[in-house]
């Protein structure tokens, strides 16, 4: 009767059994501990491209600047991010070859995550990046990273500066449209209480139309890798409990940061190995799926420990004669051997029903 064998199983397979419950509904729980706190998470900070959109941006539209035209800009720029995994870098790529331009081979190509890429091409440094609208007032900029923002497209669209041996040469602009899923899940994560945040490295008028689109509680926009993963830590040293999606490169010190790290499948590898849940199809409702299952694993240990504790919290005393005295009452043997395999499969069943458990 003394024997607390059910206890030791009460957490273990309630995870075990969430786990493969979230499993089959796409949730890769990696970390059974993320799952676990992300049953308390009281902010989402969420990434843009690639986790809010659907990371397939198209280029819209080419601007150069006088002495320039727009396939010369297009070939170099494409050129120079060819050997990127940015989805930035794979439509401008792609714009060049729809368009029959033939792309240049690049030298030393350079990839500086959050901010742009630059190669050596035919001879001309060709730099590919982030638009900074104010430079003067950007301390991430250095000086040869300073493009302007100015061309005349929808506030959501994302735009990319290009230079050439250091002169602003144009600018490229990409849309990005939001996922069709995210709206809805958007929603159904407000109704379980988070406060949700966009993080992004995009520029900020794309960040603040996005996000005033799904209403989002906050946008910080701009940031730099190193930046999105101090915010979780200002965030957490804030008393929230931190949760952060994302997808890229850039996403990687953050999702490490947070309570829990989330990545979607559709991303990148550093970021699924940083993260503790994967989303296999990089679908938002995904995080709505892993909350509810968090709460209901976490509902069910307790239930667990109840089980588990009740059974020998009253059965020790019994053995032990507490009731002997007032009843004559002493635990039989038999009946204690019942009792403990009772309890495991008490806790066992309790577990399994996380099985069936509503997503
Ligand atoms: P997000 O945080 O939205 O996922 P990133 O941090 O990956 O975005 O990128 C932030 C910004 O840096 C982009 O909006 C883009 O302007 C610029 N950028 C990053 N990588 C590249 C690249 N390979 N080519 C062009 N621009 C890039
Ligand atoms: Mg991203």
């Amino acid at each position: 009767i003394a024997c607390p064998c059910a206890l030791g199983l009460a957490t273990p397979v309630s995870l075990v059994t969430g786990i493969g419950r979230g499993a089959q509904a796409g949730v890769l729980v990696k970390n059974a501990g993320a799952l676990e706190r992300l049953a308390q998470a009281t902010t989402l900070l969420i990434d843009k491209t690639g986790t809010l959109t659907e990371g397939k941006p198209r280029v819209v539209g080419v601007q150069p600047v006088t002495g320039f035209d727009e396939p010369e800009l297009l070939a170099l720029a494409a050129a120079a991010e060819s050997a990127s995994e940015h989805p930035l870098a794979r439509a401008i790529v792609a714009a060049a070859k729809e368009r029959g331009l033939t792309l240049a081979t690049a030298e030393n190509f350079l990839a500086e995550p959050g901010i742009g890429v630059s190669a050596q091409v035919k001879g001309r440094r060709v730099q590919v990046g982030r638009v900074i609208p104010n430079a003067s007032s950007s301390p991430s900029a250095s000086p040869e990273r300073r493009f302007e923002d100015k061309a005349p497209y929808p506030q959501s669209a994302t735009l990319v500066g290009v230079t050439i041996d250091g002169r602003f040469a144009g600018t490229i602009a990409l849309a990005d449209p939001v996922k069709i899923t995210t709206p809805g899940a958007i929603t159904n994560l407000h109704r379980l209480g988070l406060r949700v945040i966009m993080v992004t490295g995009d520029r900020e008028a794309t960040a603040r139309a996005v996000a005033r689109e799904l209403g989002l509680d906050g946008v910080h926009a701009g940031v730099t890798p190193a930046r999105k993963q101090q915010l979780v830590r200002e965030h957490r040293t804030a008393g929230e409990r931190v949760a952060f999606a994302g997808d890229g490169i850039n996403d990687a010190p953050a999702l490490a940061a947070a309570d829990v790290g989330i990545a979607m499948g559709t991303g990148t590898d550093v970021a699924m190995h940083s993260a503790g849940l994967v989303l296999v199809k990089g679908d938002l409702r995904g995080i709505v799926k892993a909350v509810h299952l968090s709460r209901a694993v976490r509902r069910n240990i307790r239930q667990n420990l109840f089980l588990a504790f009740i059974y020998n919290g009253l059965g020790i005393p019994i053995a032990a004669g507490a009731l002997y005295p007032a009843f004559g009452w002493l635990l039989n043997p038999m009946l204690a051997g019942v009792a403990m395999s009772l309890s495991s499969i008490g806790v066992v069943t309790n577990a399994l029903r996380l099985r069936n458990v509503r997503l």
